[in-house]
């Protein structure tokens, strides 16, 4: 008696798409087949026919709140929201505090995500302003824990404000941390933006009094990812260190990833769904701060050029860079010294993936997968647990429909009272989940709970080290 069959689905496996039956025993896939199998050998039986079976999504980006962001939902919400949206994996960070080392940012991250854990999880540790010695040194210990990869800001990001921790790191110690990632076969994930721009575009606006929200993308411009790009890839190379790129926004911030590629580097872009749908003009609707994520919206143009870069491979991954707030905390800043950054779409980057991408750009299903999930848990150290539909993987598995047509509506999802996506049209949705071989959704209806979620410790690939793998 085997535990699972997903019956009959078009299955998108690395060699692409194909009618399959997957068996699922234990928790992992253990065969897929052509053959019609008889029913009475398996516990549970999913019919998937006419319906596109992808791997569970991995989401490579988000920032889940515990006790010292409260205003942020936490891990149970979030999580359950990103399972109903075909999402098995989630990457959270652990934010260094001064004064404190990164293994204090972990516990904290293990209080937040133990037992209310509605998908997989694991963290990247956030190396904060003036991080010292003994911290950096850590970065080599933890790799050898299964803590894989880590991430720095190039920039403060805000005015000095009690709202917001400064991480900013300078390029000194930049450089030092390049060589502990690089010795410990860890990969850096970079928010990169000149700091110096940045700061200087805030007080030109003050002084002009151009001081609204909406002028965001004239303080953290194309150029200022140009620079910041061109500047942490050379010293990349010069210190043989793996980098991620998160959320690219800009045509400039693309152009770069495919300069660095193309001379080998071992660089991976990611972008954000919400930056690949919306521009500046959009912060000019009201409220239009709702639509804010740092660094900024840019222009129809550089969108053009994110869509290009996820449709050819040059951009890896797209990911929401996940900060869950309800209405009144998203509106409740009007500057550009103060607007509430972050996106609750966890649950929509898959669905919105495959309307933009596959029903309106003719995106391969193949590559659909590449970017919701294979890759991200290529680059994170995921791969091939998760990821991928095939013997030896864990069963994680999103079942589409991609019959469903209908705008969505807040009651379509589960995160917080509102969504930039009311009323945007999808084509093709998430309708059932397997996560670890236990059915999650069963057509739109939860069956999972948040104590079954697991830690996952990760292992860098070399291939991802060596050069640009995905
Ligand atoms: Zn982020």
């Amino acid at each position: 008696m085997h535990d699972l069959l997903v019956k009959a689905g078009t299955v998108v496996t690395a060699s692409g798409p194909r009618k399959l039956n997957i068996v699922i025993d234990g928790g992992l896939i253990t065969s897929l087949s052509t053959e019609d199998l008889c029913l009475d050998q398996f516990k549970n039986v999913i019919d998937a026919e006419g319906m596109i079976v992808v791997p569970g999504g991995v989401e490579p980006h988000a920032h889940i709140g515990g006790p010292r962001q409260p205003e942020r939902s936490g891990a149970e919400p979030v999580s359950k929201a990103a399972l109903f949206g075909g999402t098995t994996t989630v990457l959270d960070f652990a934010t260094q505090i001064p004064g404190h080392d990164l293994y204090h940012a972990l516990e904290e991250a293990e209080e937040r995500w133990s037992g209310n854990a509605y998908t997989d999880y694991a963290y990247h540790p956030i190396l904060t302003n003036g991080a010292d010695e003994n911290s950096i040194s850590q970065i080599k210990d933890l790799t050898r824990e299964g803590i894989a990869s880590f991430k720095v800001f190039t920039t403060s990001i805000r005015p000095p404000s009690p709202q917001m921790q400064n991480n900013h790191t300078d390029f000194g110690r930049l450089s030092t941390i390049m060589d502990r990632v690089s010795e410990s076969g860890s990969i850096l994930l970079v928010h990169s933006e000149d700091d110096e721009m940045v700061h200087y575009n805030y007080d030109r606006l003050k002084d002009a009094d151009e001081w609204d929200w909406w002028n965001m993308h004239r303080v953290h411009t194309n150029q200022s990812e140009d620079v910041s790009f061109r500047r942490v890839s050379r010293l990349a190379e010069l210190k043989g260190c793996p980098i991620y790129f998160v959320h690219v926004s800009a045509k400039e911030g693309v152009e770069e990833v495919v300069r660095s590629r193309a001379a080998g580097l071992p660089i991976y872009g990611e972008t954000l769904h919400n930056y690949a749908c919306f521009t500046y003009e959009d912060y000019r609707s009201k409220d239009g701060m709702k639509y804010h994520t740092y660094p900024s919206l840019k222009s129809e143009h550089d969108r053009d050029s994110l869509w290009q870069g996820l449709m050819d491979g040059s951009l890896s991954t797209i990911a929401t860079d996940l900060v869950s707030t309800t209405w009144e905390e998203k509106i409740k800043f009007r500057t550009v010294a103060d607007v509430t950054g972050g996106h609750n779409g966890i649950e929509t980057r898959m669905g919105v993936a495959y309307t933009e991408g596959v029903v309106k750009r003719g995106m391969s299903l193949q590559r659909f997968v590449d970017i919701t999930s294979t890759n991200a848990a290529k680059i994170m150290g995921l791969y091939p647990r998760k990821g991928v539909i095939a013997p030896g993987s864990d069963a994680d598995i999103t079942i589409m429909d991609p019959t469903v047509d209908k705008d969505l509506s807040l009651s379509d999802l589960h995160l917080e009272d509102y969504s930039i996506w009311e009323g945007y049209r999808v084509k093709g949705w998430p309708k059932s989940v397997v996560h670890r071989g236990k059915i999650a959704i069963l057509d739109g209806e939860l069956l999972s709970t948040p104590s079954y979620g697991e830690f996952l410790p990760r292992c860098i690939s070399g291939e991802i080290i060596e050069g640009p793998a995905c």
